[in-house]
């Protein structure tokens, strides 16, 4: 079968059809939208930066109310299985997650406290597809129209003027973050680097695009992204898209 498969899902992934959520121009990239609201870490207000943890988990754990990435195991697994070593596949993964950390204002840093951490990574423990996210958010989200609004209840909202796109997101709340998890399937031949085999996946590139989704975005199918649900390997890194978007959602890299 070829690899045309979808590269992960998200809970709560609508498939159905998707609007650009911000106005300016032609959106290069999709957030990720779980019931009817935007997801980011940190504040619930789109642009502010965030700080934010991960750990790889060292033994099995079953997270009851997740719906990917329910049960987990340790990176071993897949070390065992292709010969890379736990500290290379580490490494891989420290890769991808300063990918998103150099060009935005989202930060990471790794901690060796699992029951602590906001981003979980490890193995599948029950292998399925090739790899999947699972995305906690809190319940009560911030309403950005009453955040337009202010303090300024007693007025009415200024009317857009004549040929004003009405942005997405003023429809949108935004609700944080709670957890993530990001879960490879320990039954695959995963590798180091691109090879042209499009059945055996890179590490770095597949922790990349999970990760994007880990902090806030969808599948973007309609420019060059690592949020393709396709896997590919024409890059490796973030492309503008990709940039844009958590640059929207998290403000520029600090200097
Ligand atoms: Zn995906």
């Amino acid at each position: 079968m070829k690899a045309v498969i979808s590269f992960s899902l998200v809970i709560g992934l609508s498939l159905g059809f998707y609007s650009p959520v911000h106005a300016v121009g032609a959106s290069k990239f999709t957030p990720l939208t779980l019931d009817d609201r935007l997801v980011k870490w940190g504040s619930a207000k789109i642009g502010t930066p965030a700080h934010v943890t991960y750990a790889f988990v060292e033994g099995p754990i079953v997270q009851q109310d997740a719906r990917n990435c329910r049960a987990m195991d340790s990176l071993e697994r897949i070390a065992r299985r292709t010969g890379h070593s736990i500290d290379e596949i580490k490494a891989e993964t420290a890769a991808a997650f300063q990918l998103w950390d150099e060009v935005s204002g989202i930060t990471f840093s790794e901690t060796e406290n699992v029951s602590e951490a906001d981003i979980l990574v490890g193995a599948q423990s029950l292998p399925r597809g090739y790899a999947f996210t699972n995305v906690q958010y809190e319940k009560d989200g911030t309403d950005l129209r009453e955040r337009a609004v202010g303090g300024n209840r007693g007025l009415n909202k200024p009317e857009l003027e004549p040929g004003e796109m009405r942005s997405r997101s003023q429809d949108l709340t935004v609700a944080g973050i709670t957890r993530s998890a990001v879960c490879l399937n320990p039954a695959h031949d995963w590798k180091i680097g691109f090879d042209g085999n499009l059945d055996n996946y890179d590490l770095r590139y597949t922790f990349a695009h999970e990760i994007g989704h880990a902090i806030g975005f969808d599948h973007h199918i309609r420019h060059r992204s690592i949020m393709h649900f396709k896997y590919a390997e024409g890059f490796r890194g973030l492309q503008p898209g990709d940039i844009e978007g958590v640059q929207w959602l998290y403000g520029p890299a600090a200097d």
